[in-house]
């Protein structure tokens, strides 16, 4: 495995990953957003395989560079619901906590792409760290606080602790939730240090993995999300449907399986966010349709996830599966089972 993560396009050359021959153009693309594979990633590519799912989620294209019209910096308008630096306060519960701005590796569809990275928005201040937890002490109807970012446990354990010390002195807080990528990225980062920091709050505590491709669900990842679950940690996970990753039933398939075997419960598949230079991973939201009722039925109850799409402007998310219920005009319903056929319900007459 390479000893370090790679960052630059010549590492990632050296490496063989690079199979895009349009050098000037890639190096626009990292001269604009982050480049990051972690060793563990590196670890996972096949450099002889072109389309290869995991180097597409992590080495540049110069199909980047095309930004579409529909396509926007700040997608889903964190920026409109942000009361003060850190935090975004879209719905009446839960707010989101931005302490870190960096991440263990970047992802080439991110939809804060243009916040995170070196050059990115930076880690919060002291001063800002303060008026975020000052927010969340002023406004009781904050149940749920999620730690995103950036990865949140990319920060070590003594600043995680720390984070968790000050949300436990918040009484109305009863959730602290994580979104993170690190399990599967840098499984290693899971020591009994930074699991023990995470007790700190007496919380109860939720980690929101994300991963798209099954082959990510490699044994050390499993025994990282291990280590969670057993430290008291509940687990749900997080996709994104991208055109050349997960965009095929078998594979998504595996991907959710994947998840329930090592513990984690299928939370939400996202269709991918209008983020800039991202239209090579969007598929239609009637492929992503059928995808997602390719599982239902022929999958166990506990691998659906729910297919969401979060409106662009601050509106929030909205789920976006086909539904199977319709008005039938005669005051019933006709409702469509896993294998397409129709019933009518009540039934009428059988
Ligand atoms: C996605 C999101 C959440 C979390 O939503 P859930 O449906 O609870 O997972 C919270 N706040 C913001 C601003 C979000 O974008
Ligand atoms: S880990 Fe998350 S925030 Fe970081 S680059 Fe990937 S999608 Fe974006």
């Amino acid at each position: 495995m390479a000893a370090a993560t790679l960052t630059t396009l010549e590492a990632l050359e050296e490496s063989g990953f690079v199979k895009d021959d349009d050098r000037a153009a890639l190096e626009a693309v990292a001269a604009r957003y982050a480049v990051a594979v972690s060793p563990d990633m590196a670890a996972l590519i096949d450099p002889d395989d072109l389309d290869d799912p995991i180097a597409r989620q992590f080495i540049p294209q110069s199909a980047e560079l095309v930004i579409l019209p529909d396509e926007r910096a700040d997608p889903i308008g964190d920026h409109a619901h942000s009361p003060v630096e850190g935090i975004v306060h879209r719905y009446p519960d839960r707010v989101l906590l931005k302490a870190v701005h960096v991440c263990p590796v970047y992802c080439r569809f991110c939809f804060r792409r243009e916040m995170v990275g070196p050059k990115g928005d930076g880690t919060l201040s002291g001063a800002a760290l303060d008026a975020a937890f000052a927010y969340i002490a002023a406004h009781p109807e904050i149940w749920e606080v999620i730690l995103t970012g950036g990865d949140p446990f990319v920060l070590s354990p003594r600043r995680l602790a720390d984070l968790m010390r000050r949300l436990a002195a918040i009484d109305h807080v009863r959730i602290v939730r994580f979104h993170t990528r690190v399990p599967v990225v840098e499984p290693a980062r899971i020591d009994t240090a930074l699991v023990a920091a995470l007790k700190e709050s007496g919380k109860t505590v939720y980690v929101a993995l994300h991963a798209n491709h099954p082959r990510e669900l490699t044994p050390e990842a499993r025994a990282a999300i291990g280590r969670l679950a057993n430290g008291g940690v509940t687990l749900v996970s997080q996709s994104v449907l991208l055109k050349g990753v997960n965009d095929d039933p078998q594979v998504l398939a595996a991907l959710m399986r994947g998840f329930v075997e090592a513990r984690v419960t299928p939370y939400y598949l996202h269709h991918p966010d209008l983020a800039p230079g991202t239209s090579h991973f969007r598929l239609t939201i009637e492929e992503g349709q059928a995808l997602v009722a390719s599982l239902r039925g022929h999958l166990s109850g506990l691998c659906q996830p729910t297919y969401v799409l979060d409106l662009p402007g601050g509106h929030g998310k909205a789920v976006v599966a086909a539904s199977s219920v319709q008005d039938d005009g005669e005051g019933g319903y006709r409702i469509m089972d896993f294998r397409g056929q129709v019933h009518a319900y009540p039934p009428r007459g059988d």
